[in-house]
């Protein structure tokens, strides 16, 4: 391989107005990006801004709003009232202010810190079991990116906003908790981003689920953006090989890995550093599963997902899931209503090969489960959503329909209501959210 060794270097608050490439930004724009950076994580990175970012194309370009804070990410209101802190030197103001804003934008959105599972007495908050069958993990060393994204639902976690931090150091424990768990087949490291942490990290966690005790864990997934975001992880970093060969050896012990791997625009897989990357971990085994929110300013064309499917399934990527965006930070600039989403998907999908549409969407992470917009139809004389779980909390009620009121502005599962005047949906009825069976001590709203 004759790609040239990169060296990873980012660009923060700090630093960011070193960057000759912000040239072809005007003055706003480029004190935009101080004043909505002190709100909304901002850290991008030299591949991004070199390799992804069309500067001839900014601010509208897809990757450049992805990493970048624009005016709009914020309310006028909520601008003003940073910048005019910052002008006058009022830190300690300036603080509260920033902190008061992140609290308006539902910092923790969907009751995520309901779903922390317990070992005896003790909270086990780096992880998180929802569904039955998987537990996800977030390893301590793993919560950051290598880059930001501006939509990003995990944001808390990047702004020193400790009590929000899900972060387990006791690899002991997430152990102890799956032998414990012999319904659960699959672990899902997540973060952050998992794989900004060492190999030898990494390894502390994987290896000792190799061996016999581990059967029932048959599935190792890793959500992911350092393909998207630093692909060198993979081809010249100093544990590049090391990692593949972690990889290989999950693979020899018979069980799957995958990636989760989130690429939101075409784009991201234009790279000679990413087509080597994904050749690289697909020759170790490893499935490459794909996964995106649709945004707003991103990605909120169907042509723009036909293009990205294919080329994923081209490189050897299979399309998994397309997400609406989580009601959180910067929402009023990314969201996309129910409506187009569900019209974005099904024009994309039915545009692809059969070959492509292993992806399903779009769905909602919301609190009963991921909810999956079936369609818009008309029952008895009523438009309404067609809607079903992908996966619930009682995964008994995966797969039936259910029905919402239609509403052409619900850009969210909360907006939407039960149809034909019911009070409740289905699963509210009589806690059917609950589980009767031997998992039930996941915990609950
Ligand atoms: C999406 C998700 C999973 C994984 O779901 P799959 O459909 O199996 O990919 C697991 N836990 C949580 C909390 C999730 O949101
Ligand atoms: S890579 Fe994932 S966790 Fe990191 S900022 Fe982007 S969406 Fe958030």
């Amino acid at each position: 391989m004759n790609t040239e060794v990169a060296k990873y270097r980012n660009y923060i608050l700090r630093n960011y107005n070193n960057l000759p490439q912000l040239n072809a930004l005007s003055d706003d724009e480029r004190e935009a990006i101080g004043v909505v950076g002190q709100v909304l994580p901002f850290k991008t990175n030299n591949y991004v801004v070199e390799q992804l970012i069309d500067w001839n194309n900014v601010p509208n370009d897809p990757i450049y709003t992805l990493t970048f804070p624009r005016r709009e990410m914020l309310s006028e209101e909520n601008y003003k009232a940073v910048k005019e802190l910052m002008d006058r030197n009022d830190e300690a103001g300036l603080k509260k202010k920033v902190f008061d804003i992140r609290m308006q934008l539902n910092p923790n959105p969907a009751g995520q810190e309901s779903n922390v599972p317990s070992l005896e007495d003790i909270k086990l908050h780096g992880m998180q079991h929802k569904y039955r069958e998987t537990v996800l993990f977030f390893p301590s060393q793993g919560q950051t990116c290598h880059a930001y994204c501006t939509f990003c639902f995990r944001w808390p976690q990047f702004s020193g906003m400790n009590e929000l931090k899900f972060a387990m150091k006791e690899a002991n424990l997430l152990h102890e908790y799956l032998l414990q768990h012999p319904n659960v087949t699959d672990v899902l490291f997540t973060g952050g981003d998992p794989l900004t942490a060492k190999t030898n990290i990494m390894a502390a966690y994987i290896e000792p689920m190799l061996t016999k005790e581990f059967s029932h864990i048959r599935n190792i997934r890793i959500g992911t953006k350092t393909l998207a975001y630093w692909p060198y992880r993979f081809l010249t970093d100093k544990d590049a090989d090391d990692i593949l060969r972690l990889f290989e050896k999950v693979r020899k012990a018979g069980k799957h890995l995958a990636f989760q791997a989130h690429f939101n625009h075409p784009v991201e897989l234009s790279t000679d550093a990413v087509k080597n990357a994904i050749q690289r971990i697909k020759n170790t085994g490893t499935q490459i599963r794909t996964q995106s929110p649709l945004l707003r300013h991103i990605n909120d064309r169907p042509q723009i997902w036909a293009d990205m499917w294919e080329e994923q399934v081209s490189q050897g990527l299979i399309p998994y899931y397309m997400f609406v965006a989580r009601d959180t930070g910067s929402k009023a600039f990314f969201e996309v209503p129910l409506e187009r989403a569900w019209n974005v998907f099904r024009e994309a999908y039915r545009s692809v090969s059969g070959i492509c549409r292993t992806v399903r969407g779009p769905s909602m992470s919301a609190n009963p489960g991921k909810v999956h917009i079936l369609g818009i139809s008309e029952v008895r004389g009523e438009k309404v959503f067609v809607l079903s779980f992908i996966q619930c909390r009682n995964p008994d009620l995966v797969g039936i329909p259910f029905y919402a009121k239609y509403d052409p502005h619900a850009s969210w599962f909360d907006e939407l209501e039960p149809a034909f005047g019911d009070k409740e949906f289905f699963f509210q009825r009589n806690n059917l959210l609950m589980t009767n069976g031997e998992e039930a001590n996941y915990s609950w709203e």
